[in-house]
């Protein structure tokens, strides 16, 4: 499997000169299988490059999950070449909301008053698939969805194929307490506490040994504190996550917008200082960067 970071950038796009390193569009991966099956995570405003990328590919079939449809993993999709192009496939799999269908959900940002093309004037076949947790197969590969805590229904991803993981944590904040400051006896903080030992413990084993985790690292440990219940990770806390795991590679995604290249370069010195310190240092740390391909072998 190949992996390509074409967006890593978590809520808006933040181009200029502090961020030309490590890019500034929002969250788009892409994953190409040996068997040559495309996916791709997210249509944040990354997916646009990956569309001219596969415009002149055509007829081409694409498999698209989205962990979640908050905006910065949705906006670029309408300026996806390849859903305007007859004969062209693109799958896309994602979590419903309560009310309204995958379906609904993405074509709602495709009317007339934001956007000058309707989703059904898109010349492509869009086939939309809405998920729970459960495993799709494709041709060779297996894609295993994950709820996560973040403000609305998102999931994380596992690709298999063959002996071979890659982890997609979508946009994610540890387990919590969040009735922490409520008033509660002894008997249910305690209950409390072990349901939500139980639920971060799952998404240890959901990452277990896979070669590469691609996480959400938005905040700095010591911003977390002020962030809680924003939906997002620490450094600290993903890198937690990863050695509990065994995770080979560790990738820092969905980079806090405020920040700047130089001010990532310190987070990834941080992680790696503290996984030293800590005595784990076979855990690869990096971060993610626009333009950047992991070849998993
Ligand atoms: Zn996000
Ligand atoms: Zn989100």
């Amino acid at each position: 499997m190949k992996v390509k970071f074409w967006g890593v950038r978590g809520s808006i796009p933040t181009p200029g000169k502090d961020t030309v390193r490590y890019g500034g569009n929002t969250a788009c991966i892409e994953l190409d299988a040996e068997d040559g099956t495309i996916v791709i995570f997210e249509s944040g405003t990354g997916i646009r490059m990956v569309g001219q990328k596969l415009a002149g590919m055509s007829p081409v079939e694409v498999h698209l999950f989205l962990s979640h449809t908050h905006w910065d993993h949705i906006h670029g999709f309408p300026f996806f070449i390849p859903a305007y192009i007859p004969k062209n496939v693109i799958n896309i799999y994602g979590p419903p909301h309560f009310d309204k269908s995958l379906r609904e959900i993405m074509a709602q940002q495709m009317v007339y008053s934001y956007f000058p093309v309707n989703a059904d004037e898109l010349q492509a076949r869009i086939n939309y698939f809405d998920l729970k947790e459960e495993t799709v197969s494709i041709a060779g590969l297996k894609v295993r969805s994950k709820l996560v805590n973040h403000p609305v229904t998102c999931f994380a991803y596992r690709v298999t194929e063959g002996s071979k993981s890659v982890v997609y944590t979508g946009d994610n904040e540890p387990y919590y307490n969040f009735m922490a400051s409520a008033a509660m006896d002894e008997a249910e903080t305690a209950e409390i506490a072990m349901i939500v030992q139980e639920q971060n413990d799952r998404n240890v084993e959901f990452v277990r040994d896979c070669d590469l985790l691609i996480a959400d690292a938005q905040y700095k440990h010591s911003e977390y504190p002020s962030k809680i219940g924003w939906g997002h990770s620490s450094n600290l806390q993903v890198v937690d996550m990863s050695i509990k795991a065994n995770v080979k590679h560790l990738v820092m995604f969905h980079h806090e917008p405020t920040r700047t290249d130089a001010q990532i370069d310190e987070i990834v010195e941080e992680t790696r200082k503290y996984c030293e310190e800590t005595g784990h240092t076979g855990l690869k740390i990096t971060a993610a960067a626009e333009g950047e391909e992991i070849v998993i072998v």
